[in-house]
Order: C-alpha cells, then sequence, then structure tokens
C-alpha cells in the first residue's frame, strides 16, 4: 500500500503540484511507531485506534490505511457518517466504534454495516434495537455511562432507566420465544465506556473518582447481562473503556480492558509537562510552505493588516503561504515562531487568510526556501497551541481541505538533510 505514491485526503481538481504551497507531510512509520509505543504501554489491554475529525486533520485516508497496513483492526471515530466512511476505506476485517448522533440519525446503515454504537440515551436502545429489526442484524452497542464529564453519556438516573429498558427489551425477546442459541439477538452488549475530564491532571483526585463510578456501573451492566443468559451479550467477554490519550499514558494501574487514543497516537503529547520525545511518540504532521517572495524592509515600516508590527531596524520580510484559510490560527499572529534551513524566525504582523510574513532579517533565506510551520524539525504543535491560546489537539484538527495531506517515505531519524 505504500507504493502508489502520495495519497491526497480529499480530492484534489489539479494534477499539478507545482501550484501546491502549504502541504501537510504525514510520516506514516511514525505513525505507525507510535501505535506501537502505546500498544505496548497498555498492554495487556488493547489499543482502539481513534481517527475522528480526519484522523486529527492528518487525513483519515492516509491514516486508517497505514493503520491497517500495520496490523491494527480496532478504530474509533465519533460520527456515523465517519464510520460508514472507514467501513468503506478498510472493509469488513476491523472493529468500527462511533459514539455521536442525534434524535433523527438513521441509525440502520450504521447496524447494517456492523459500526458499534455508543448508548447514551435510553431511547436509542429501542431505536437501535428497531434498526437491528428492519436490517435483520445484531446491533452491537457499547453502554456509555457520565462519570462525571458531565459531556455525553447516560447520566445515573438515565443508567438506572437503561438498565430497566435492556431487561424489558429482553423479556420481549424472550416472550417472543426466541432462543438466544438459535436466532440472531437483536441487542448485543459488547462493551461499557466512559469518558475522563482531567486525565491530562494526574495529581487531580477527579480521576479516580470517575473510576470508581465506572467499576460500580460495570458490576451493575454484568449482572443484569448475567440474568439475561447470553441473549444480551456475554459479561465476561465486555469490553470495558475509559481510557484516552492522557490516561492511557498516566494510570497505573491501568483502568479497563482497551483504551480509546488519538492525539498520542499522532505523535504529540497531551501533557503539559511532557514532551513528544519524553513520551517516546513522534509528530506524524508536518505543516510545511516555501519562500515566495522576500524584501528589504526599512526601518518603521509596518507589518500586514492593522500594521500590528513596526520595523525596530532595517530588516527583510519572507512572504510564506499560510493563513487561517489553511487553519493556521490567526489568534498566534505577532507570537508565532517558523523555521527556514534549521534556524527559527518570528511570524510578524497579523497572520491572514492566505499568507504571512516572517521577518528574516540577515538571516540565509532564499526564495524557495521550505518553512516548517510546524513538525519535529521546526516549532512544535504544542508551541503553535500555546501562541495561539490552545492546545495542540486543535492546531492539527484545524488544518483545512485546501492543504493537501502528502504521505511521505521515513525521514532520518536526526532531520539530517532537510
Ligand atoms: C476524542 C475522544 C477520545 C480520544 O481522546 P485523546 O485524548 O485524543 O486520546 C477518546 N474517547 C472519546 C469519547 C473521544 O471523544
Amino acid at each position: 500500500m505504500n507504493d502508489d505514491g502520495p495519497r491526497y485526503s480529499y480530492p484534489v481538481t489539479s494534477t499539478d503540484s507545482s501550484g501546491v504551497l502549504v502541504r501537510a507531510e504525514i510520516d506514516v512509520a511514525a505513525l505507525q511507531a507510535n501505535a506501537a509505543v502505546l500498544a505496548k504501554r497498555l498492554a495487556p489491554a488493547r489499543l482502539k485506534c481513534v481517527v475522528k475529525a480526519n484522523a486529527y486533520g492528518h487525513g483519515i485516508d492516509i491514516v486508517a490505511p497505514a493503520l491497517f497496513a500495520a496490523g491494527w483492526r480496532d478504530f474509533c471515530v465519533a460520527t456515523i457518517n465517519e464510520a460508514l466512511h472507514l467501513r468503506e476505506l478498510l472493509g469488513d476485517d476491523v472493529t468500527i466504534t462511533a459514539w455521536l448522533y442525534g434524535p433523527t440519525t438513521d441509525l440502520d446503515a450504521a447496524v447494517a454495516a456492523g459500526i458499534e454504537l455508543g448508548v447514551s440515551t435510553v431511547d436509542s436502545l429501542e431505536r437501535l434495537r428497531d434498526a437491528a429489526r428492519r436490517t435483520n442484524t445484531t446491533a452491537r452497542l457499547h453502554l456509555k455511562v457520565d462519570t462525571g464529564l458531565g459531556r455525553n453519556g447516560l447520566a445515573p438516573a438515565d443508567w438506572k432507566r437503561a438498565l430497566v429498558k435492556l431487561k424489558t427489551l429482553d423479556a420481549r425477546t424472550e416472550s417472543d420465544g426466541a432462543d438466544a442459541s438459535a436466532t440472531t439477538p437483536e441487542l448485543e452488549i459488547v462493551g461499557i465506556m466512559s469518558h475522563y475530564a482531567v486525565a491530562d491532571e494526574p495529581e487531580r483526585v477527579e480521576t479516580a473518582q470517575q473510576t470508581q463510578v465506572f467499576d460500580s456501573a460495570h458490576r451493575e451492566l454484568s449482572a443484569v447481562l448475567d440474568g439475561a443468559q447470553g441473549r444480551l451479550g456475554e459479561p465476561e467477554r465486555l469490553e470495558v473503556h475509559i481510557a484516552n490519550s492522557p490516561a492511557a499514558l498516566t494510570l497505573s494501574p491501568f483502568p479497563g480492558t482497551s483504551a480509546r487514543v488519538g492525539l498520542s497516537l499522532y505523535g504529540l503529547s497531551p501533557l503539559g509537562d511532557q514532551t513528544s520525545q519524553d513520551l517516546g511518540l513522534v509528530p506524524a504532521m508536518r505543516l510545511v510552505s516555501q519562500v515566495i517572495n522576500l524584501k528589504d524592509i526599512p526601518t518603521g515600516h509596518g507589518a500586514s493588516y492593522g500594521l500590528t508590527f513596526t520595523a525596530a531596524a532595517d530588516t527583510r520580510f519572507a512572504l510564506v503561504p499560510g493563513g487561517y484559510g489553511d487553519g493556521i490560527a490567526r489568534s498566534a499572529s505577532n507570537k508565532a515562531e517558523v523555521s527556514i534551513r534549521g534556524t527559527r524566525y518570528p511570524v510578524v504582523g497579523r497572520i491572514a487568510m492566505d499568507q504571512m510574513i516572517v521577518e528574516v532579517g540577515a538571516g540565509d533565506v532564499a526564495i524557495g526556501d521550505e518553512v516548517v510551520i510546524f513538525g519535529p524539525d521546526g516549532p512544535s504543535a504544542a508551541e503553535w497551541g500555546e501562541w495561539a491560546e490552545t492546545i495542540n489537539y486543535e492546531i492539527v484538527t484545524r488544518i483545512s481541505e485546501r492543504v493537501d495531506r502528502v504521505e511521505i517515505e521515513p525521514r532520518p531519524a536526526d532531520g539530517a538533510g532537510l
């Protein structure tokens, strides 16, 4: 799969790449190495690869096949549309879990495609049962319990109601004369899941409290499944998952039988006090542009809209394609840095929709030079997060459709030759 050249995650209208100014190079070998590092850390719990939001901006059409090629078979996304796309991309030999849908979302296609779905409302249990009936398949479900995040998931009262509803649905199955061993069950509870709120702050007590709530919900669900004697799934086969990247990297003992890992798969650190390198991870995205104009600037000259920067001395400006139309944060204006020929230079003035100005002064810079906006050999996505007053998650995920994602060959570890 690696020898059919660069692949793009979005349709390209021109085959002439000379017009491409900003590229996100995706280091597939880094992705695969990160997955191996994380899986080793998690074992015996299993790695679920989170590839929602276009694989955190990296391009799902590059990322998912690369992980598949390295042997990974367990994927998570948020929405059903993402899940169906992934099913088409990877085929039937993978487990795909999705958890975000609304009261009018058509669930039939997802159930028919064997997508495993998170259940966060009592009503969706019946809707999923109906979808299973219509499509003549089993709906495979992960009950999602809100253990304190307050976002999605069944809150405590709804959790109790969901368990009662499950028993009701099972009683109907029983009275229909269905025999678990002879007919296809409509619902199979394959997992229980939750999500941490502060796992990136290891000193906080809420994480252990959430684990406790989760453990007790797990016991209650197991009792209900035991009572249904296999008609709703096997309690000892339940997949138990609450951990995200920060939890996977910090918690010991590790809670659950698997972890849903996103950010750190892409080689980024979810922890404020540890870098990618500290964690043995390699950033998989390198966002690059080029110098397309270079000009001498006299003292007192301004830069970009609002003239919020004024040259304090005679200097040179390099014009670099890349702006908020590419998903580069305007809020990093006058704070960000980029790297050219291994040297850091400041972004001066406001970042515009398509372009930014970099003050290169007397630096060794020529038209056509590559500009590393962020990546392993330039500023990190975490630094951009600080400059833009956000987090590295958002820095990579917001990279827009105009930027071409290109799969690259592994680069030398020391960055030589760049
Ligand atoms: C996005 C998401 C994850 C992955 O989180 P990371 O911190 O990127 O590892 C896991 N679970 C749920 C429910 C999510 O929404």
